[in-house]
């Protein structure tokens, strides 16, 4: 038995499969078959259509009667299900350890909720040979894109420290620049031209001294949690210090000026900086309900009993701090999803991402709020699908995915229900397809079980 399921795992099928392991394509093929496929290149359902997946890539895709596929196939029932590409988790952290070991078990929790695409927040030397073992196969997980280590004002007290640090992540091989809040008028603009220079882009925060303006104006890639927008569209923002205002503005949001948001959205538009929300951690983090309406929720079991500790320990403290009503937390939510919903309506492209594991977020399972808060905030279901597919895949300039069609590759989930008409079906995730690699709901249900903390 030990044998086999060696075999299986390097990709030697034969005729057997076990539900509980995954099938690889690379020699064979795997077929879901009767199954409605949501492209995503257009917003449209495709009923009934045979698709066939072979070495990683979708290789035929049709009506059930006109696609051919051998006889050794992996036939997968899909009758009734949902096909989609697999979702990218932009805002993704993985431990930063010297250890693969509980990396791997946040790979697991981000594809057994249908990721198929992380980019790690903050990267370390280990995760360069992560990244290295996802690619060739020897570690199972979503295709990993990494940054290095943060750009803080920890980190970078000089200009020069800065310019340095850029050189020596781009010559480590990472491939972005996170940005922590902390950098200032005399530290950004030798990181911004460096990184301009050396081509590795900058993402993450805007620091309150810095500005989005000058982020803007920086081409940073992406700002992350909308951060410094409230700050931008607030009227006598020069007045106050970074401490009056809270995380992401959740102090001064109630009396910032919504007139100004065409501005800020236009000048986003035009350097063609992307945003990832992260709306997940405003609506649940910094929400107006106090911390034990969210002590039952399933997906905390996969935390340990400390982390979920600290977060309730985040949650109250926000909620008590002497500057917290219930008003100020609700137009904080308010003025986000305006912002979130301006972006959408303005060409501003929007990447799905969450930053879990930070408080009251899931890794994996935080990116089923984040779509739900997406929709929320106005974005129709395909739009927000859009946010975590056809959108990253233009961004990572990889055309051939984000959408099914064939020749893409079979980054896929595969969904008991459409999510086009109830976004909350992307939790019923019966099975993902990362690259050549089948992952059974039988396989993903045991996994997840090994990862529950007691
Ligand atoms: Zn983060």
């Amino acid at each position: 038995m030990k044998r086999c399921l060696f075999l299986i795992w390097i990709g030697f099928t034969g005729h057997v499969a076990f539900a509980q392991e995954p099938v690889s394509n690379a020699d064979r093929e795997i077929v879901f078959k009767s199954v409605n496929v949501i492209p995503m290149d257009k917003e449209t359902v495709l009923q009934n259509q045979t698709v066939v997946v072979k070495g990683g890539k979708i290789t035929a895709l049709g009506n059930d009667a006109s696609v051919k596929f051998g006889k050794e196939a992996l036939v997968i029932n899909a009758a009734g299900k949902y096909l989609a590409p697999g979702w990218s988790e932009m805002h993704a952290h993985v431990p930063t350890v010297d250890d693969l070991a509980p990396m791997k078990d946040v790979l697991m929790l981000y594809l057994a909720n249908g990721i198929t695409t992380i980019r790690g927040m903050l990267g370390n030397a280990k995760h360069l040979e992560l990244r290295e073992k996802v690619r060739n196969g020897e570690i199972l997980g979503p295709n990993f894109y990494t940054t290095g280590p943060a750009f803080s004002g920890q980190s970078v007290k000089t200009a020069e420290r800065g310019i340095e640090m850029v050189r020596e992540e781009k010559q480590a091989g990472y491939d972005y620049l996170k940005l922590l809040p902390g950098l200032t008028k005399q530290t950004f603009p030798g990181i911004a031209e460096t990184s301009a220079e050396l081509g590795i882009p900058m993402v993450g925060h805007v620091s309150f001294n810095v500005g989005v303006w000058a982020a803007i104006d920086a081409n940073q890639s992406s700002i992350d949690h909308l951060d410094g927008f409230v700050e931008a569209i607030t009227p006598g923002i020069d007045t106050l210090v970074e401490q009056e205002t809270g995380l992401f503005g959740a102090w001064i949001a109630y009396s910032a000026d919504t007139t100004k948001i065409p501005k800020l959205i236009q000048a986003l538009k035009a350097k063609n900086v992307r945003v990832v929300p992260t709306q997940a951690i405003a609506e649940r983090w910094l929400s107006p309900l106090p911390a034990d309406s969210y002590a039952n929720d399933d997906d905390l079991k996969y935390m340990k009993p400390e982390e979920i500790k600290n977060w309730m320990n985040a949650k109250n403290s926000y909620y008590t701090n002497p500057k917290f009503n219930k008003e100020r937390a609700e137009a904080f939510i308010a003025i986000r999803r305006k912002l979130i919903l301006a972006c959408q309506k303005g060409g501003v492209e929007l990447l799905l991402g969450c930053d879990a594991p930070q408080v009251l977020n899931v890794p994996g399972f935080a990116i089923h709020h984040e779509m739900k808060y997406l929709t929320e905030a106005g974005l129709s279901p395909f739009e927000t699908l859009k946010t975590g597919t056809v959108n990253v895949a233009k961004y990572l300039k990889k055309d051939n995915s984000g959408s099914i069609k064939k020749g893409n590759v079979s980054d896929l989930v595969l969904l008991a229900g459409n999510p086009l008409e109830d976004i909350g079906q992307t939790r019923n995730v019966e099975g993902v397809m990362i690259g050549s690699r089948w992952l059974s709901k039988e396989f993903l249900q045991k996994e997840l079980a090994k990862l529950e903390k007691k």
